[in-house]
């Protein structure tokens, strides 16, 4: 068969390391087509995901503080919820910057084909359409971004609309009055400060035995108690064992800790991860190997065992972020048009962006300690931060964590307020090798939270020792 379509470069998936990928090959001078079965481009994250999350925790979090500023005189009363605008807003943001990427492409001829991908061989793809028509494309090279979907445990009635993924609790249907979030992580949990901040009554179940289960249990603690002044019910080491679709909502049993057994909630969110996509492209046609749960296995040049075929983002493993996925999809293209090159990232920043936020990078303590490795952790309290008293916002803290032996940097964790935009600081001390003077030493502006990543460093120096 005659191919529809030819090509230097196939992209699969226009996510962020998908429309990286192809807007990296493009530059390169490789004649690129990206293919996507949804209209918009941008994928999980900027249509489903970071973006729309992002501007729903927005308007959270001015209904947070107005509902606190009586605290120092001014008065804005109860918060008048018009949640059509409030969706429009979201919508807004998500439009504009899918509408920028589709500029971006076209200003860099990236062919754009809209429909599924599989593969038909170790060369040809064919695509399928929304209206069932198909089109062969023959590449020369291509690269797997076909990202990942929540997972859907099979104890929920998911024909009813009541039960929501990620996907449908950012769509916004409707503020229900009880709230049920299955999964303490950091989707549910910043979901679960959305619609707590917009009114509903929200329960949290974890099955672990912490919230957030990847991050040190201290910087779990400050969200934690917020959660519980908020009135938030939050059962760890619980879980669902069924869940029941009746009139007046969905009701639930549980095991673990005790919640009555019955309980009715007017919606469910289900958010307990995500699963890689990789099993779904007949990749075997391919010949391209797919591992345990649709992950696609790559080298450190994102190459999966077919050296022509390329894998990144999500289906590559995790952490399932999207900066990770940005970098993966640069460093294919750049590998896939000759540069000699390799993943070297030593770390990856996560951020909970929940209320206080949370981030992490490197090693944690809990990882320190379970590695038996020799480290060293300097702490500095945001109730001593000049900042944050003037912030009202006292319960956060910054601490960096030292190899013991050579003193570098090797893992750092933040809470508090704006912790996200904090912890690229702590990330490049550790790409630089910084030791705790280098960060220390280096002079941070006052009075701003970003001091208590040097202050950290200092207690750890020893050249703070009284902080209040
Ligand atoms: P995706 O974004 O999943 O994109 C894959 C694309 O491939 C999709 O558009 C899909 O339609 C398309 N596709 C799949 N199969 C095919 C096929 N066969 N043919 C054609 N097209 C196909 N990460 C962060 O870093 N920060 C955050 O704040 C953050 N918040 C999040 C909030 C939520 C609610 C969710 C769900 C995720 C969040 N993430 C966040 C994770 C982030 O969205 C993902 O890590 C990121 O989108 C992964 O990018 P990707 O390019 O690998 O794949």
């Amino acid at each position: 068969r005659k191919a529809d379509i030819e090509c230097a470069m196939v992209v699969i998936g226009a996510g962020p390391g998908g429309y990286t990928a192809a807007f990296r090959s493009a530059d390169l001078g490789l004649d690129t087509v990206l293919i996507e079965r949804y209209a918009n481009l941008g994928g999980v994250c900027l249509n489903v995901g970071c973006i729309p999350s992002k501007a729903l925790l927005h308007a959270a979090d001015v209904i947070e503080q107005a509902s606190h500023a009586s605290d120092y005189g001014v008065d804005f009363g109860k918060p008048k919820l018009n949640i059509d605008k409030l969706r429009s807003y979201k919508d807004s943001v998500v439009g504009q910057l899918t509408k920028g990427l589709a500029g971006m492409a076209k200003q860099r001829k990236v062919r754009m084909v809209q429909g599924t991908a599989r593969f038909v061989s170790a060369n040809e793809l064919e695509v399928t359409t929304a209206d069932g028509a198909t089109q062969l494309l023959r590449f020369e090279q291509c690269i797997i971004a076909a990202g990942s979907q929540p997972v859907k445990l099979p104890a929920f009635p998911w024909d009813d609309p009541r039960i929501m993924d990620s996907t449908d609790a950012l769509n916004l249907a409707e503020v229900p009055k009880k709230l049920l979030v299955v999964g303490g992580g950091i989707i549910g949990l910043e979901m679960a400060t959305v619609y707590r901040a917009l009114g509903s009554d929200v329960t949290v179940v974890e099955f672990m035995s912490q919230l957030m289960p990847g991050a040190d249990a201290d910087l779990v603690k400050p969200l934690a108690e917020r959660l519980k002044k908020q009135g938030v019910a939050v059962h760890l080491k619980t879980k669902v064992v069924d869940a029941k679709a009746q009139k007046n909502g969905i009701s639930c049993n549980f095991e673990g800790e005790s919640i009555p057994a019955g309980k009715l909630f007017d919606r469910v969110l289900v958010s307990v991860g995500r699963s890689a996509n990789g099993g779904k492209l007949d990749a075997d046609k391919a010949g391209v190997a797919v591992g345990e749960r649709g992950l696609i296995p790559v080298d450190a040049q994102m190459r999966t065992n077919v050296p022509h075929i390329f894998a990144i983002g999500d289906l590559v493993g995790q952490p399932m972020l999207a900066h990770k996925a940005t970098h993966e999809g640069k460093l294919a293209a750049e590998v896939a048009a000759g540069e000699k090159k390799e993943w070297v990232a030593r770390v990856i920043p996560s951020v909970a962006y929940t209320d206080p936020e949370i981030a992490w990078v490197g090693v944690t303590e809990t990882e320190a300690k379970t590695k038996g490795l020799k480290v060293g952790v300097g702490k500095f309290p945001w109730a001593a931060s000049g900042r944050a008293i003037g912030l009202s916002r006292t319960e956060g803290f910054t601490k960096l964590i030292f190899d013991e032996d050579s003193h570098r940097v090797i893992g750092g964790g933040i809470v508090g307020v704006h912790a996200g935009e904090l912890i690229s600081e702590v990330a490049l001390a550790i790409e630089m090798g910084c030791e705790g003077h280098d960060i220390g030493h280096t002079i941070h502006p006052h009075p701003t939270l970003g001091e208590s990543v040097g202050m950290a460093a200092e207690v750890y120096d020893g050249s703070i020792t009284d902080l209040y």
